[in-house]
């Protein structure tokens, strides 16, 4: 369902992907692991269409598209790129909810903006509440919850277009220890859901053995390593992934 194709992605003078290939089947569930600055979020940003890139070409959901000629302009059309975002739902770790919209309006804006009717757009987001387990929140301001619980509601948020790719950058980094635990059990519940795929990026080891499918050691821009995450933790093959691993667990 995501299939990016030689992809090169630079910075002015900083190549941050070089040819960079890897795909992500309907379904999976793939974490993503690497040291800061490797160029992770860069690729979750360049799957939202948030961010173009140089050459090599992005597959997503059937939606095709590339850039050659590395002018950096998008060569997708609009109603393209909207098909794509479409299909994609993307959590940030600075949680990145409307300051100025209630909870509800938060998760109803982008179904109303996309012509869902109001009475449907905010019965799901009725729904979407409950499952994050914040549905006595819905008339709240983002700055009257705690971290974990607007970073609930962006899940909420991030799901209410019906996506069929969940992007996760760093889900809990921003959040005091004690408030991480919920925000994992709202991303394992979703991880159980078989049609779901998600992509995410997360420095808590223990749940991205629990809930991946796949690990994925991701540095310089490549990907070094990759595979069930038991053997990946267990016994790393590569020299950089060992030594990444010892430095974090
Ligand atoms: P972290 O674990 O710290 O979040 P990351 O793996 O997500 O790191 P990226 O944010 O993808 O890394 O950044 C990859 C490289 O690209 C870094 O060297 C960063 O400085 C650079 N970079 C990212 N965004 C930009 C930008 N808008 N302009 C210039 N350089 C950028
Ligand atoms: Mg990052």
């Amino acid at each position: 369902i995501i299939r990016f194709d030689g992809v090169t992605k630079r910075f002015g003078a900083l190549t941050v992907l070089d040819d960079f290939s890897f795909a992500v089947a309907p379904g999976e569930k793939v974490t993503l692991i690497g040291p800061s600055g490797s160029g992770k979020s860069t690729v979750l940003r360049i799957l939202m269409t948030l961010e173009p890139f140089q050459e090599g070409t992005l597959t997503l959901g059937g939606h095709g598209y590339h850039q050659p000629g590395g002018a950096g302009a998008f060569r997708a059309s609009e109603k393209h790129l909207r098909a794509i975002r479409c299909n994609v739902g993307m959590v940030f770790q600075s949680f990145n909810l409307f300051p100025h919209m209630s909870v509800l309006r938060n998760i109803t804006e982008a179904p109303r903006a996309h012509g869902v009717p109001r009475a449907e757009a905010e019965g799901r987001a009725l729904d979407l509440l409950g499952l994050v387990g914040l549905a006595d929140k819905k008339d709240h301001f983002p700055a009257q919850l705690s971290g974990g619980q607007q970073q609930r509601v962006a899940i909420a948020r991030a799901l209410a277009m019906r996506p069929r790719v969940l992007l996760f950058d760093e889900p809990t980094s921003a959040l005091d220890p004690q408030l991480v635990g919920e925000v994992l059990g709202v991303i394992r519940s979703l991880a159980h859901e078989h049609d779901l795929t998600m992509l995410l990026v997360t420095h808590e080891m223990r749940f991205a053995r629990e809930v991946s499918d796949r690990v994925c050691f991701f540095n310089k821009g490549r990907i070094v390593e990759q595979g069930d995450p038991e053997r990946m933790f267990r016994s790393p093959e590569h020299p950089e992934t060992r030594a990444f691993l010892q430095s974090v667990l």
